[in-house]
Order: C-alpha cells, then sequence, then structure tokens
C-alpha cells in the first residue's frame, strides 16, 4: 500500500538528447527559472560533467566541493549537496569533471541504474518542498542518462531545428522504450520542444514540419527563438530571464515553462512508435 499521507512528491524530468549542442543546458536554465519565476521551488541536477548548468547558474568552480558525483557514488545526502542560485525559488546540485568517471565506476555497482532513483527518494525529499526538479543529461546515452530516466517521470527532448535534427531520435525513444521495461515502467514522454528556432530560415520551418508530422502532440507548441541574449547569459551566470528579462529568449522560456505546467494537469504524453 502506498502510503498516502506523505506529500505528493515533485515532478521529475530528465532533459535529454544524445547529441551536443541542441540546447539540453540552456533549455534545463530557464526553463527551470522560469518555472521558479511562476512560483515553484525548482531544483537543477547537473548530469553532465562539463558542469554548464552549474556554470550558467553562477556555482563557480571553487564552489563545488558536494556535487552529483558525491550524490551518486559516495552516499552523502541530497541536502548536503543542494546549492541556492542567485534565482529566487531556484537550486541546484552541481556537476565537475569528476562526473566523467562514474560511468565507468557505476558498471561495478550492482544498482548502478538506480542511484540517482534512489538519490531523490530519500525520505527526507519531502522537507525540501521542490516542485519540479530538472535533470540536465550528457551529450550520451550512457549510464548517467539511464540513471535520470529511470529517476524521472518523464524526459523532456531538445531538438535543434537544424539539419540532421530528427536523426538519432529514434535511438532515443528506443531507450527510452528499454528504460519502461527493465526499471521504469511510467516514465513518459514530457514532450519535444524546438530549440534555436528562426521563422525566417526555410530549413527551421521543415524541422519544424518535419517533427510536427512524425511526433503529432509530444512537440510542444512553444518553440525557442535563436536568440542572441540567450547564448550571452550564461557568461554572466544568469538565467536569460534574469539577464534580458524581456528578450525573446526569456519570453518563450515563460511561454514553455506555462505549457509545461498546464501538459502537468492533463496526463503527460504516451511514449509513442517513432521509428
Ligand atoms: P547542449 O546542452 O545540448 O549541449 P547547449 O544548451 O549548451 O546545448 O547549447 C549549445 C549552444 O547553443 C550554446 O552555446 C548555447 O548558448 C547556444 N544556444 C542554445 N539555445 C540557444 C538559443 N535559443 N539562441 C541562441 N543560442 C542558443
Ligand atoms: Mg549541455
Amino acid at each position: 500500500m502506498p502510503d498516502l499521507s506523505r506529500p505528493q512528491g515533485p515532478k521529475i524530468i530528465a532533459v535529454a538528447n544524445q547529441k551536443g549542442g541542441v540546447g539540453k543546458t540552456t533549455t534545463t536554465i530557464n526553463l527551470a527559472a522560469a518555472l521558479a519565476e511562476q512560483g515553484q521551488k525548482v531544483l537543477v541536477i547537473d548530469l553532465d560533467p562539463q558542469g554548464n548548468a552549474s556554470t550558467g547558474l553562477g556555482i563557480g568552480l571553487d564552489n563545488r566541493e558536494f556535487t552529483t558525483y558525491e550524490l551518486l557514488l559516495e552516499d552523502i545526502d541530497l541536502g548536503e549537496v543542494i546549492q541556492k542560485t542567485e534565482t529566487e525559488n531556484l537550486f541546484i546540485v552541481p556537476a565537475t569533471v569528476d562526473l566523467s568517471s562514474a560511468d565507468l565506476e557505476l558498471l561495478s555497482n550492482e544498482k548502478r541504474s538506480f542511484l540517482l532513483h534512489d538519490a531523490l527518494r530519500q525520505t527526507q525529499m519531502d522537507t525540501f518542498g521542490f516542485s519540479y526538479i530538472l535533470i540536465d543529461c550528457p551529450p550520451s546515452l550512457n549510464l548517467l542518462t539511464v540513471n535520470a530516466m529511470i529517476g524521472s517521470d518523464s524526459v523532456l527532448v531538445p531538438l535543434q531545428s537544424e539539419f540532421f535534427a530528427l536523426e538519432g531520435l529514434s535511438q532515443l525513444m528506443l531507450t527510452i522504450r528499454e528504460v519502461r521495461q527493465t526499471g521504469n515502467k511510467d516514465l513518459r514522454i514530457e514532450g519535444v520542444v524546438l530549440t534555436m528556432y528562426d521563422r525566417r530560415n526555410n530549413l527551421s520551418q521543415q524541422v519544424e514540419q518535419d517533427a510536427r508530422d512524425n511526433l503529432g502532440d509530444l512537440v510542444f507548441k512553444t518553440m525557442i527563438p535563436r536568440n542572441v541574449r540567450v547564448s550571452e547569459a550564461p557568461s554572466f551566470a544568469m538565467p536569460v530571464l534574469g539577464y534580458d528579462s524581456q528578450s525573446k529568449g526569456a519570453q518563450a522560456y515563460r511561454d514553455l515553462a506555462k505549457e509545461l505546467m498546464t501538459n502537468n494537469q492533463i496526463a503527460t504524453k504516451e511514449v509513442q512508435n517513432v521509428e
């Protein structure tokens, strides 16, 4: 019997696509900031050894003593690894390059695919009061990404509005299906979001058309435009919402947050067959 006296936990979303440079980190940071702006308490988990989400949210290298690595491999409690960011309601578990060896170290661990799942379900989780946890995945379908998928309620897939955007998507969907069969039968697809969209560019329009034809309403209505303010914000260690609140990029991430919050009320979309 489930313990109904416990408050409902946070919604956990893995931001994943095995391609690099498609906007995973940018989407994690800015969607998290937009949800936080809506009054939601949000935790970002940096699961990429590159640590870009940590840098982008202002956690310098000298401030990363406790990271995702310790959370997964050294039995350090969640409460010890969570840090505040400059953005109200927005917290992070940072990452360093240490995490790059985790993939190998995990191999010898019996619970290798469930470490993040277990870490996020410590009883103390309830006391933090998070509404959302967003996990910034590495650009690979490795054990770290599998940990994210097993530990999550859903997967959000950023798709760059570029040539070959849909290439590799069937492999990602296959991984999601395998995770459903082996460790997390309830894993859903939150949606696919087109990033770096340029409405004057025929190629962007073509990618959008292909995505909507193939993936139907898995594709978010909101598209994130290519916007220089979005790419500048990380070097100022803030989300674009803080860096230039009225920029097109900030507005788009606000729209995405609102769409995602409505998504939440209807059932999150089923995994479809994408071949
Ligand atoms: P990933 O995490 O998938 O590797 P990033 O989020 O790091 O991808 O984005 C790759 C690059 O594209 C970064 O330099 C980022 O600043 C830039 N970028 C991402 N989204 C946008 C956007 N909407 N407009 C302009 N540049 C963007
Ligand atoms: Mg990244």
